[in-house]
């Protein structure tokens, strides 16, 4: 059985470890010893060196005792956002917060401590267990650069879940791919007081394209944002570079398609109506774009083994799992684009990435009991 006490102190020394994404160190030297303890080979990888941080992600292979069963992988994010350092867990019944100066990081210790506590389970009460690799990235909320740099081929789990997501009793099987776009404008300097005719503000360029954009809610499978601007240097420059950053997310390829595009074209259709003659000279606005693929989309059939097994444990457990679609993405995003079959487990989080962010301890407990109920119906296969 979960041992509840065990799981909340676990949880709340957890949360008491700052690691900040990039600066996970302390909390992944915890994590190696606590997995070594229960019985894994752990080694880390050179994700950190790859992304400038101070440790990489951590990899525990468990041999287990049953080797016909299908090896499983179980992940959680180590960082957490900010205001994340010196996190001070303050416990009211069943529901745990943060002191209102950072947020808890629940997201995601909550799915970290819930790992642990399964396969404690496991070790001290002898039960059967198929292989499970554990992992534990870095930077998740940087953009999911810890999954991205992991080398899968160290896995012998091919499927498993990510412990990332917020109420209790839904598995996230569907996510959006996203694209990133930074749009530089270019127009050109001039004295805004003496000679304005000689110059092409950016920033106008800039608010006619965003004027033209459809952003926010596009359709029920996707959105996009503006979410940064950066230009100007005084108020007597015409300026010549704004900078906009932004995204797009889609459950659909296409849509994500024509939707970066149309952020774009509106930018440059902006540029193209303000040119300028001088000193015989021709001048025109400009757009430079950046699009990135952020990560691509999750889609975990209804009929994957993982999900079923997900059902199944929940039955057991008189407990319904729903299957969802989420806004966000995750590192399954980037297990999924990596090969494997990968779905999202909530664990009880809420309110995440603000000051606000709690947990009820009793939704942890369920998903832990969820879990260990996974790795029991696995074995016995
Ligand atoms: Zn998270």
């Amino acid at each position: 059985m979960i041992n509840y006490e065990r799981l909340d102190n676990l949880l709340i020394e957890l949360i008491k470890i700052d690691s900040l994404s990039r600066k996970e160190r302390a909390v992944a030297m915890r994590l190696q010893r606590e997995m070594e303890s229960l019985g894994a080979t752990v080694f880390i990888d050179d994700a950190g060196e790859k992304v400038g941080g101070n440790v990489g992600n951590v990899i525990a292979h468990f041999p287990g005792t049953m080797a016909n069963a299908t090896p499983l992988l179980l992940s959680a994010h180590m960082d957490t956002v900010v205001p994340g350092e010196g996190i001070t867990p303050i416990r009211n019944g069943d529901i745990l917060r943060s002191d209102g100066r950072t947020v808890l990081g629940g997201d995601d210790k909550s799915g970290v401590a819930i790992i642990c506590e399964a396969l404690r389970v496991i070790r001290d009460d002898n039960l059967p267990c198929g292989a499970v690799d554990v992992v534990f990235t870095i930077c998740e909320e940087a953009g999911l650069i810890g999954a991205k740099c992991l080398d899968v081929s160290r896995l012998r789990a091919r499927t498993g879940l990510v412990l990332d997501s917020d109420s209790v009793g839904f598995l996230f099987t569907k996510a959006p791919a996203a694209n990133r776009m930074e749009f530089r404008i270019h127009g050109l300097e001039a004295h805004a007081g003496v000679c304005p005719e000689k110059g092409i503000n950016a920033i106008q360029v800039a608010a006619e394209g965003i004027a033209r954009m459809r952003l926010g809610r596009i359709d029920h499978e996707t959105t996009a944002n503006i979410g940064v601007v950066e230009g100007g240097m005084a108020v007597n420059i015409v300026p010549n570079q704004v900078i906009l950053r932004g995204e797009a997310r889609s459950h659909s390829q296409e849509k994500l398609d024509y939707q970066t595009t149309h952020m774009r074209q509106c930018l440059e259709e902006a540029a193209t109506r303000h040119t300028l003659e001088l000193d015989g000279k021709h001048h025109t606005a400009r757009v430079e774009a950046k699009i990135d693929r952020d990560y691509d989309r999750m889609d975990v059939p209804d009929n994957a083994p993982i999900v079923k097994l997900v059902h199944s444990a929940a039955k057991n457990l008189n407990l319904e799992v729903k299957t969802l679609a989420t806004g966000g993405g995750c590192d399954a995003n980037v297990l999924n684009q990596k090969g494997l079959v990968v779905a999202n487990l909530s664990t009880g989080m809420r309110d995440i990435h603000t000051v606000n962010e709690w947990l009820d301890l009793n939704d942890l407990h369920l998903s832990a009991r969820i879990v260990l109920e996974i790795l029991r119906l696995n074995a016995a296969g």
